[in-house]
């Protein structure tokens, strides 16, 4: 199976291709194809939008995903606005300053966070496979860790020993969210399943 992908963003696409290997040979996304503005309100929304236009203007399957990070305290933001939680050209460190600033005061025990992937494909028949994968974790009072990418280095991992993802290296794909959803997504599309 042959699928367009709908991110460009090297780190993503390398834990992609490693995680659908032997399931589906990834071609990377056209340059031609303008980026979609992601206004759904829910992760399964903004990957179906993103898969959607690169399905219509290759006329291919695509694969597209779309990650969240809900914080318990505030009541799972920044949720599905986690890329522009700080504003439209927000960086992940204004990102990360604007998340540690509102939890200022908050105990370690209400530091409770998770993040979440949805991904999806989508054929040119206009039927999808969708996955999704979570890891369970807490927000740091301090940012640790200058690897992996947004709020990696505020990020603690339950299942791990202490370290933020940005301190984690490849040992990260292995627990993280988006590793879980890539291969719960393989293995859906190995069991070819696809619904309307
Ligand atoms: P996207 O849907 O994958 O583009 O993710 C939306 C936003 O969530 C990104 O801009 C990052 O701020 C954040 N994010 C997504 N995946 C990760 C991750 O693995 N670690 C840390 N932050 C992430």
């Amino acid at each position: 199976m042959q699928l367009v992908l709908a991110s460009a963003n090297p780190d993503k696409v390398a834990e992609i291709k490693h995680v659908m290997a032997g399931v589906a040979e990834l071609e990377p996304r056209p340059d031609s194809v303008p980026d979609v503005v992601e206004d759904a309100d829910t992760l399964e929304g903004n990957a179906r939008l993103k898969a959607e236009a690169i399905c219509s203007a290759t006329g291919q399957a695509a694969v597209a995903d779309d990650t969240g990070l809900e914080v318990d305290a505030l009541d799972g933001a920044p949720g599905v606005y986690s890329a522009r939680f700080a504003g439209e050209d927000a960086t992940y460190g204004d990102n990360v300053d604007k998340l540690l600033a509102l939890l200022a005061g908050v105990p370690d025990d209400r530091r409770t966070a998770r993040f979440r992937t949805v991904a999806l494909v989508r054929f040119p028949d206009g039927s999808e496979v969708i996955a999704e994968g979570a890891v369970e974790g807490a927000i740091s009072l301090a940012p640790a860790g200058d690897g992996g990418f947004g709020y990696d280095p505020v990020f603690v991992p339950v299942e791990g020993d202490g370290r933020s993802f940005a301190q984690m290296g490849d040992e990260k794909h292995r627990i993280s969210h988006r590793g879980r959803a890539f291969r719960a997504l393989a293995a859906a599309l190995r069991d070819g399943g696809a619904s309307a």
